[in-house]
């Protein structure tokens, strides 16, 4: 397929911004439809975005590597159910290899501002690029920017201490005390990988949580073998799980559903697997399962029971140079201290400066919260596409699948500017309150808003998600709606 061609046609230069997952997708999709002039800027010295800058100790990404995979790149060499960290970020560079992407990427230019001028996007770089650009493709990340917990007395700690997304490999954890706050996704993998070889484990839980048991085990060569030797098979795996995943996501939309009950009592039961009662209760969480997003992990409670590992469930006083201190007075001596406290998952494209038409500001049409039509797109920034975008469906679905129905939309208004006679194409004022209205109603439904705290939730305590089926969003997503849109 080429770019299309008429009298009106024109070649566009298009930018994306980031390496990651979604840049890397962007780039292909866009070199395979035949726009020939795509330029990736990525602020790292290094491709691959989340699995580039998460390298903690038993990083692995917990929706399937093979849904977790590119529909277009099927792997058929993943060694485990939910593969570790570098391997995802191996998979990602092979495939940014093959198909060229690589070359396209200029390392080490973030780009700081992008302006929206005479029907071009003007783009400046920390490395002093200038450049200007038809269409800007946002590939820039959800959870990216740390959270960092304000805990009196932080700086002061006399051992190493560093976020969970920038971890510290030249600081021994074997036979260390370690201490890690929070007890997310992140924290629930660092615990069953680094437990076992820290002297002493304390991991500092503010929320309990649901932890659903799901075993990982290893594929075996016979099966790699199996699907290398047929296709059809590892595109069978992909559809299976993309299926499964969807029945999960289907769940959490409904908080009385079948399914929401069913995980409720698969996390229970795994529950129950913690023998000293004292322990469980402290374990126990006080809100609905699914509420925050579910943990996954095989060995958590397991290794919560080892003698070396303790919870700590007395809230934080404060951190001093031996260690934190807790309300009860108690001081949990440590050499390393771990902050997986989250991200700042309402950033996105921000701290870029995005000016569009009349110079109207990205970051005051955001002051309040961000918002997007379709998470895709903002009325005012013509050209100017998100992949990841605001209140899109982060979260219950695998990011990659999320990923390929939104770019594949952002394609189909790129190939019109493309064919032309219009130069500019941005998302109407109406069609984005009216989309979010909807949103915003049907969010009050979901398992997110019942009662518990987390990422998903804005300032006004709405999830910032999409609170529909996967089907729903596929469907919304299959062609845009010119209606909604605005051309010059
Ligand atoms: P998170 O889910 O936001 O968890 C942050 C944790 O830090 C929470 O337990 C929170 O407690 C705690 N915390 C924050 N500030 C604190 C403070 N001042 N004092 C004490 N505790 C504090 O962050 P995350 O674990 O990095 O995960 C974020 C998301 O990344 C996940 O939900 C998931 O979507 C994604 N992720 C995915 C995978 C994967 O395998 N696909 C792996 C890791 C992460 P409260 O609960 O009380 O707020």
């Amino acid at each position: 397929m080429t770019a299309p061609q008429s009298d009106s046609s024109r070649a566009l230069r298009v930018v994306v911004i980031g390496a990651g997952m979604a840049g890397i997708l962007a780039t292909i999709k866009l070199v395979e439809a035949g726009f020939s002039d795509v330029t990736v800027y990525e602020k790292g010295d290094h491709i691959g975005g989340t699995w580039r800058d998460n390298t903690y100790p038993g990083i692995a990404c917990d929706v399937p590597s093979h849904l977790y995979s590119y529909s277009f790149a099927p792997n058929p060499d993943w060694s485990h159910t939910f593969s570790p960290g570098p391997e995802i970020r191996a998979y990602f560079e092979r495939v940014a290899e093959e198909y060229g992407v690589t070359d396209r990427v200029r390392l080490g230019e973030a780009v700081q501002r992008c302006e929206y001028l005479d029907g071009r996007w003007h783009i400046e770089t920390s490395g002093g690029t200038r450049d200007a650009v038809d269409v800007v493709i946002a590939a820039t990340g959800v959870l990216h920017h740390p959270k960092y917990p304000d805990l009196d007395g932080l700086d002061s700690f006399a051992g190493a201490v560093f976020h969970s997304a920038r971890w510290d490999h030249s600081v021994p954890l074997d036979g260390a005390r370690v201490g890690v706050i929070g007890t997310g996704s992140t924290a629930v993998q660092i615990t069953g990988a680094v437990a076992a070889c820290a002297a002493q484990y304390s991991l500092f839980q503010r929320t309990a949580q649901w932890v659903m048991p799901v075993a990982n085990s290893e594929y075996s060569e016979e099966e790699r073998e199996q699907f290398r030797a047929n296709p059809d098979q590892l595109m069978q795996a992909h559809e299976n799980l993309a299926i499964a995943f969807g029945g999960f996501a289907g769940a959490v939309i409904d908080s009385e559903s079948v399914g929401m009950a069913m995980i409720e009592r698969m996390c229970l039961e795994n529950l129950e697997t913690v023998r000293d009662e004292a322990l469980r209760e402290r374990l126990r969480p006080t809100y609905r399962a699914g509420c925050k997003r579910l943990v996954v992990s095989p060995n958590f409670y397991e290794t919560m029971q080892q003698p070396n590992v303790e919870l700590v469930t007395s809230e934080i006083a404060h951190v001093e140079p031996g260690g934190v201190r807790t309300e009860d007075g108690v001081l949990h001596e440590l050499d390393v201290l771990v902050l997986a406290t989250g991200f700042h998952a309402d950033a996105f494209v921000r701290p870029m400066g995005v000016i569009g038409e009349d110079g109207k500001d990205l970051a005051d049409e955001w002051a309040e919260r961000p918002n997007a039509y379709l998470s895709v797109a903002v009325p005012g920034f013509p050209n100017f596409f998100m992949i990841n975008g605001p209140n899109g469906p982060v979260g219950n679905f695998s990011l990659i699948e999320v990923a390929e129905i939104q770019f594949a939309y952002i394609l189909q208004l790129v190939e019109q500017l493309a064919e032309g006679p219009n130069r500019a194409v941005s998302p109407t004022v109406a069609a984005m309150d009216a989309h979010e209205a909807a949103r915003v109603e049907a969010a009050q439904h979901s398992i997110w808003v019942t009662g518990c705290q987390s990422w998903y939730l804005d300032d006004r305590g709405i999830p910032a998600t999409w609170p529909w089926t996967f089907d729903r969003f596929r469907e919304v997503m299959a062609t845009p709606d010119p209606s909604a849109f605005e051309t010059a």
